[in-house]
């Protein structure tokens, strides 16, 4: 399954203490590479996207997270194992010309 990557750009600032969350669509997934297995390390974002109107977003596809349907992100093992969780903060900061 191909994803169009051309206009998805990461955050990859230094992350805090913050965990990023993803909402019921994105549930599962890794924020590196989509996938839904060996779900391993919670995923830490930067201050600035876990605070004001970013805070309550999906760090995937922005989408505003309802109370109580959103759960925290994991990398996979895959993504760990190449210490992709040590990049930086991984939310999607471009997500096409829409948003
Ligand atoms: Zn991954
Ligand atoms: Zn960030
Ligand atoms: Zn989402």
């Amino acid at each position: 399954m191909s994803r169009h990557q051309y206009d998805l750009v990461q955050c990859m600032k230094q992350p805090g203490s913050r965990y990023g969350f993803l909402c019921q669509n994105c549930d599962g997934k890794c924020p590196i590479c989509d996938s839904l297995v060996k779900p391993t390390t919670k995923v830490r974002i930067c201050e600035e996207c876990s605070y004001g109107h970013l805070g309550n977003r999906c760090i995937l596809c922005g989408s505003n997270l309802v109370d109580n349907h959103s759960s925290v992100a994991y990398y996979c093992l895959e993504c760990v194992l190449m210490e992709k969780d040590r990049e930086g903060c991984p939310r999607i900061i471009n997500v096409g010309s829409s948003f």
